[in-house]
């Protein structure tokens, strides 16, 4: 090849990696690798360039010029490749400036060494300066400026090679093009290095990296987020019947899904038809829907008559935990809420029946008195305490004569005006009890013998003073009944429950046999 076709070939390489960097430059605000390809094509467009422009001939001393200036292109290159890989394997990874710093130390070292090299002949030596390339003997700082590159290199193929380890099958592609692209000119230049014939000792490494910068370009432009993101809004995102809205840092609604939009065009009619780059607080305007924007929440609205939204914010940040969106979902969860609120007011009306069905199980309908089963558990539960209790059990005199002249209805109303006038008299504690047909039962925990005749005999009279009224044919009169009644004191008339109501049983019977309408004590 002849010397034009070479340095053609090298300054044609330059150029298209220029061409390139400025490509993926303009496409920095996708990923911030795009920014390092674009460092890394321009330092591979500048050795490529200094290659070109030393096969074409040069004056000595800018010749040296040219050679010490491919050094930093090739630290910047590498350091270029390291954030590359880095923001491929987290998207959200952005430089930061310590990094910047920390990869910028050893490339300027190494120009500084490089540049003074005339001074020190620590980087190289030139022994028989023969062509372009003059035969040289690498001094220690060339070495390790030589571990140093092929270290990072090892760790950038040790990064992405776990990555793609690890990652789906459309980002192995996209980390496959990168670990390839990387690998390329190393691979290409060791071939160029053993085929001296071929390629006549020429180095044409720099002019691989076009087909690196093409295949990273590639990688990250076409393999990449920018063609997997479209699919997956249209198959995902969009079909959601939850509505997703995206807001950036700056308090604009950068996406919303479809759900999204038609919830929003559906609540607020003044708002214009494409809602994307409107202000948050403009869509969020309303108090209850505020603390939406503020951070991290959740809570469940009522955004219109019967419509219950499940709202919720997360907050998204990066690397350096700025904030890189905020992305507010909302559910419809209004069949939820009518579904929970059904269930709490059947809950309710179960509960009601509940505590009516257990009083109606301790009481007795007619009177509204408590029942023989509710008396014996509460007389169980007095005798237990072991303190005395007085027991009147008393009885309707000749209440079968009420039911045969008046009728069956005037008997019920008779017992019930019985019933309240046995109420009548009651205090705290007492219990007061239909025992049975025209039989009631007044429990007295505390009280003696003299205590529980006093009652009894007031309970006789206020009976006796009760006048029911009734209808004789078409005139209205009153009925008076009397009763008689039987006393028993626990413990001296009886140990247990059963006893005791014996005892008043028996005191009762002495009662109707001594003539009625008498109240008769167990113990006299
Ligand atoms: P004594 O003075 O000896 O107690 O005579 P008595 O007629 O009151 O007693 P008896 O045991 O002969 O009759 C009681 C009657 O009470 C018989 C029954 O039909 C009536 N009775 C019982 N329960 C009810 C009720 O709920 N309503 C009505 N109207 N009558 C009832
Ligand atoms: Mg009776
Ligand atoms: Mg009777």
């Amino acid at each position: 090849m002849t010397t034009g076709v070479v340095v053609a070939v090298f300054l044609a390489a330059a150029l298209i990696c220029v061409g390139t960097a400025f490509g993926s430059w303009r496409r920095r605000d996708v990923t911030p690798a795009a920014t390092a390809l674009a460092v890394l094509l321009s330092g591979a467009a500048t050795w490529a360039a200094s290659a070109g422009v030393l096969h074409a001939g040069m004056p000595p001393v800018l010749e040296q010029a040219l050679v010490v200036l491919a050094y930093p292109a090739k630290h910047v290159m590498i350091a270029a490749t390291v954030m590359l890989s880095w923001a491929v394997v987290d998207p959200a990874w952005r430089p930061r400036r310590r990094t910047v710093v920390g990869l910028s130390i050893v490339p300027v070292l190494v120009t500084l060494v490089a540049a003074t090299n005339p001074l020190h002949g620590q980087f190289f030596r030139a022994i028989a300066p023969t062509g372009v390339y003059p035969e040289v003997e690498f001094g220690p700082a060339f070495w390790a400026h030589t571990a140093y590159s092929y270290a990072l290199l090892g760790y950038i193929l040790v990064r992405l090679g776990r990555e793609w380890w690890r990652a789906s099958s459309i980002f192995r592609k996209q980390i496959g093009s990168i670990i390839l692209a990387t690998l390329l000119p190393t691979g290409l230049n060791a071939v160029t290095l053993s085929q001296r014939v071929i390629f006549h000792g020429v180095d044409y490494t720099p002019v691989f990296f076009v087909f690196t910068g093409a295949l990273m370009a590639r990688a990250l432009f076409r393999q990449g987020l920018l063609q997997v993101v479209p699919v997956a809004r249209s198959q995902v995102v969009d079909t959601l019947e939850d509505a997703v809205l995206v807001i950036d840092h700056s308090g604009r609604l950068v996406d919303a899904n479809t759900a999204a939009r038609s919830l929003v065009r559906g609540l607020r009619k003044d708002l214009p038809e494409e809602i994307v780059g409107l202000s948050a607080d403009e869509i969020f305007h309303h108090e209850a829907v505020r603390p939406l924007l503020e951070d991290n929440c959740q809570r469940t609205l009522e955004l219109a008559r019967g419509l219950h939204m499940d709202l919720r914010s997360r907050v998204h940040l990066d690397d350096r935990g700025h904030l890189l969106a905020r992305v507010v979902t909302a559910r419809d969860v209004s069949d939820l809420v009518l579904a929970d609120r059904r269930l709490r007011e059947q809950l309710s009306t179960i509960q009601d029946l509940q505590e009516r069905l257990q009083e109606d199980a301790i009481r007795d309908p007619l009177t509204g008195l408590h029942n023989r089963r509710h008396l014996m558990a509460v007389l169980d539960a007095v005798l237990a305490t072991g303190d005395q209790v007085g027991l009147v059990i008393l009885d309707v005199d000749h209440f079968k004569s009420v039911n045969d002249t008046h009728g069956h209805q005037t008997g019920d109303d008779v017992l019930v005006a019985v019933a309240h006038s046995l109420l009548e008299g009651t205090r705290e504690g007492d219990t007061v009890a239909r025992y049975g047909g025209e039989e009631f039962v007044v429990l007295l925990p505390g009280a003696g013998v003299e205590a529980t005749m006093r009652r009894a005999e007031q309970i006789r009279a206020r009976c006796q003073a009760t006048k029911v009224p009734i209808i004789v044919g078409e005139d209205p009169r009153t009925l008076s009944v009397t009763i008689s009644a039987g006393v028993a004191v626990h413990p001296a008339d009886g140990a247990d429950a059963r006893a005791l109501v014996a005892a008043a049983d028996a005191a009762l019977y002495a009662a109707k046999a001594g003539g009625r309408n008498r109240v008769v004590c167990a113990t006299s």
